[in-house]
């Protein structure tokens, strides 16, 4: 391990605008990643392995679920949520991905969608960490536009019958129950919500291999054949693919903070690296103009994410945040952060391809950041259609 510590970034005193609650939600959650997940999570990403034994301490500390309402949850505001996103993302992009789908993918649309009975048999489990869940969008032929989606849900006396693969999944091979979408044939083949329990006999997945970014998150594929789940099982509110689209946009909003927390690991190691590294007449590279403009660049996006960040989770707050707001937020801070990740990649020379740092691997996760959730692309159309009135997608 290097000898560089984290030590926080707020170059025009953000913090002035977070109440004590949200500093202290931020505070508890930077402790928890630097004493539990900075240890390990080099030889996680080395070894492809998720810290599963950090699974039950997130939920002692209420990051699943978090700003949602009774069930044991942490009841936060969006911007505290938010908070706790750029914190484990500044850890790793692979684990607060864990805590994305678990809260906004999972427990959200059982939370929106659900029946009593589901909510009370899933969210306070999902909340301790004691069941895990994934999010079924993505097919292997349908990612940006999941509405092609080929999965099919077939009413059968008081069962629903389910086919299909989805693709791309986090948490497949870990989840007790996953979150799957498909085409009710009997609905005219609208797009609902099942809670499908990962044990029903049709239903199996398996790990995805080889993957260069996310090392330390679990990402599987999901295969259904006749998986058999009682009529019960379906999200009564879900109603097209609208409500997968709102699960999507609670887990991009907290993406928006995720990018700030990469980007500010990248950032405040690359200063430090600049002040201790010495080349030309025995002087630090921090002297040099052209290292000094590379940092520049960096805090004063970082800053404008900042504030993009709190004035969305602000609106959200407020109940009054559009997705193409959020949509801004996820596009701009992701690829700010991953801007970040080279230019202070370049800082560091050949030592910045090292897993002695945290900058490559932040590097390469943000790389499968700016995909999922909506590609960059896509995150520009949905603001080109909000400013213009015209879809061109
Ligand atoms: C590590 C990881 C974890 C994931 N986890 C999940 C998960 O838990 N659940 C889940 O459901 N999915 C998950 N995904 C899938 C993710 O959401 C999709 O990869 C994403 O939606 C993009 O789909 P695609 O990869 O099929 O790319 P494509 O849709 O094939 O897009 C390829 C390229 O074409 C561009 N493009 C597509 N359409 C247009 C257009 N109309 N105009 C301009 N450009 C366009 C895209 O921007 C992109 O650059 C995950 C993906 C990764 C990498």
């Amino acid at each position: 391990m290097s000898a560089i510590k984290f030590r926080g970034v707020d170059f025009i005193e953000f913090d002035s605008l977070l109440s004590d609650d949200e500093r202290l939600v931020r505070d508890t959650t930077r402790k928890f990643i630097e004493d539990n997940l900075v240890p390990i999570i080099e030889e996680c990403n080395r070894a492809g392995r998720f810290p599963r034994e950090l699974v039950k301490p997130m939920g002692d500390l209420g990051f699943y679920g978090a700003s949602l309402k009774g069930y044991g949850c942490a009841e936060m505001s969006n911007v505290e949520y938010g908070l706790v996103m750029q914190e484990l993302e500044r850890g790793d992009s692979g684990v607060r991905s864990f805590v994305s789908v678990q809260s906004a993918l999972v427990m959200y649309p059982i939370y929106a969608f659900g029946s009593d009975e589901q909510k009370n048999a899933w969210l306070p489990a999902l909340q301790k960490g004691d069941k895990l869940g994934c999010f079924g969008l993505t097919e292997p032929g349908f990612g940006s536009n999941p509405g092609g989606m080929l999965t099919r849900a077939r009413k059968d006396g008081n069962d629903y019958v389910l086919n299909g693969d989805k693709m791309w999944i986090t948490s497949g091979t870990i989840a007790d129950v996953a979150v799957i979408w498909a085409k009710v044939e009997e609905e005219d083949n609208k797009i609902r919500g099942f809670l499908v329990e990962t044990d029903r006999p049709g239903f199996s997945a398996q790990d995805v291999h080889g993957k260069w970014s996310l090392r330390a998150s679990v990402t599987s594929g999901l295969s259904l054949q006749d998986v058999r789940v009682p009529a019960c099982n379906l999200l009564p509110k879900s109603d097209g693919l609208k409500s997968a689209l709102m699960c999507l946009n609670q887990a991009r909003y907290g993406i928006a903070w995720g990018g700030i927390g990469a980007a500010m690991s990248c950032y405040d190691c690359a200063l430090q690296y600049s002040l201790l590294r010495k080349q030309f007449r025995d002087q630090p590279i921090a002297s040099h103009q052209l290292i000094q403009e590379k940092l520049a660049w960096m805090i004063t996006e970082i800053t404008k994410a900042q504030l993009l960040a709190l004035q969305v989770g602000r609106l959200k707050d407020e109940g009054k945040v559009g997705h193409q707001h959020i949509s801004m937020a996820k596009r701009n801070n992701v690829w700010m952060a991953l801007e970040c990740a080279r230019l202070a990649r370049e800082i560091l020379g050949a030592n910045g391809v090292a897993d002695d740092y945290p900058i490559m691997r932040h590097m390469m996760n943000l790389e499968s950041v700016k995909t999922y959730e909506g590609t960059q692309d896509i995150h520009a159309l949905i603001i080109g259609a909000a400013v213009t009135g015209v879809d061109a997608f």
